[in-house]
């Protein structure tokens, strides 16, 4: 008990409080009931946050379910949420890296299309992080149709399965 509760910096006992945190950066989400500790010698202070992958999860869903337009906080929180870097999300979304900075800069931020935004609000709705989304395959879309050949299935075995070229 006195080891999880002493200062990491000068080993005095720290005071715990517990009440509601605003979370993130940018972004306008606040949790009931976290713990805080804050050494009363030297002042250094921790937030204790359990369970963090569920939560950045919930607060994913969250927020695209928030009615009005995406802000730049939460566009920044919900990219990084998906684990893609600006570069892979310009990619996915077919936009410049400099598009994405300027929707995610917090001064004189540029509107995301309405398009982007929705696609956006469906990943952090049923996507799940480090989930592969097959970036190569929708690049493909943008460029020639070299190498395309048209879907065939198969129905053997009593279900349908996308089979090789006959
Ligand atoms: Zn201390």
């Amino acid at each position: 008990m006195n080891k999880g509760t002493s200062c990491l910096e000068c080993g005095a006992v720290m005071e715990i409080t517990r009440g509601p945190y605003r979370y993130g950066r940018g972004l306008d989400v606040v949790i009931h009931d976290v713990e805080t500790r804050r050494c009363p010698e030297c002042g250094h202070d921790e937030v204790v946050i359990p369970r963090i992958e569920e939560l950045h999860r919930t607060i994913a869903r969250a927020i695209s379910r928030r009615p009005g337009r995406l802000e730049p906080g939460e566009i920044r929180f919900l990219r990084t949420y998906l684990g893609y870097s600006s570069v892979d999300f310009a990619a996915l979304l077919g936009v410049t890296p400099e598009t994405v900075s300027r929707w995610e800069r917090t001064s004189k931020p540029q509107q995301m299309g309405k398009v982007a935004e929705r696609l956006l609000r469906m990943l952090a709705q049923y996507g799940e992080p480090d989930q592969i989304y097959d970036l190569e395959a929708v690049l493909l879309t943008d460029g020639e149709a070299r190498g395309k050949r048209p879907v065939t299935i198969a129905g053997s075995a009593g279900s349908w399965k996308v089979a090789e070229a006959c």
